[in-house]
């Protein structure tokens, strides 16, 4: 193991307050929110149980990196929205795409800039 990494060995927490492993070297039942969300997991109720540390020259200055792990044994399902949530999103997204000109659904999202659809925008312009 390189200097670096036993640096971030700490399964015990004992130096960094919450187990910390250098990266790749996680046990993986240990999974970061990205991780879980591609199983359609999310963390449940518990907190952060471990962390990735690794050292990053990204953006300029080198500096120590942290991604937090969660257990997917506590890992819950994600929601599934229920009918009545999808509707109103629907119902919201109807909303932004009628143009309050023409009154049309447009059929994609109007142009905040323009507020209307871009028919009635490139009319206005005319
Ligand atoms: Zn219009």
């Amino acid at each position: 193991m390189s200097r670096i990494r036993a640096r971030f060995w700490d399964p015990t927490g004992d130096r960094h307050g919450i187990p910390t492993y250098p990266w790749q070297m996680a046990p993986p039942h240990l999974l970061t929110l990205r991780q879980l969300a591609t199983r359609k997991l999310r963390p449940g109720g518990q907190g952060v149980q471990a962390q990735i540390l690794w050292a990053s020259r990204r953006h300029g200055a080198p500096g120590v990196r942290a991604a937090y792990l969660y257990d997917v044994r506590f890992a819950l399902p994600k929601r599934i929205p229920t009918s009545a949530q999808l509707a109103a999103l629907a119902k919201a997204t109807a909303a932004r795409r009628t143009c309050p000109e023409c009154k049309q659904d447009a059929g994609y999202v109007l142009p905040r800039h323009l507020g209307t659809c871009l028919d009635c925008a490139q009319e206005r312009a005319a």
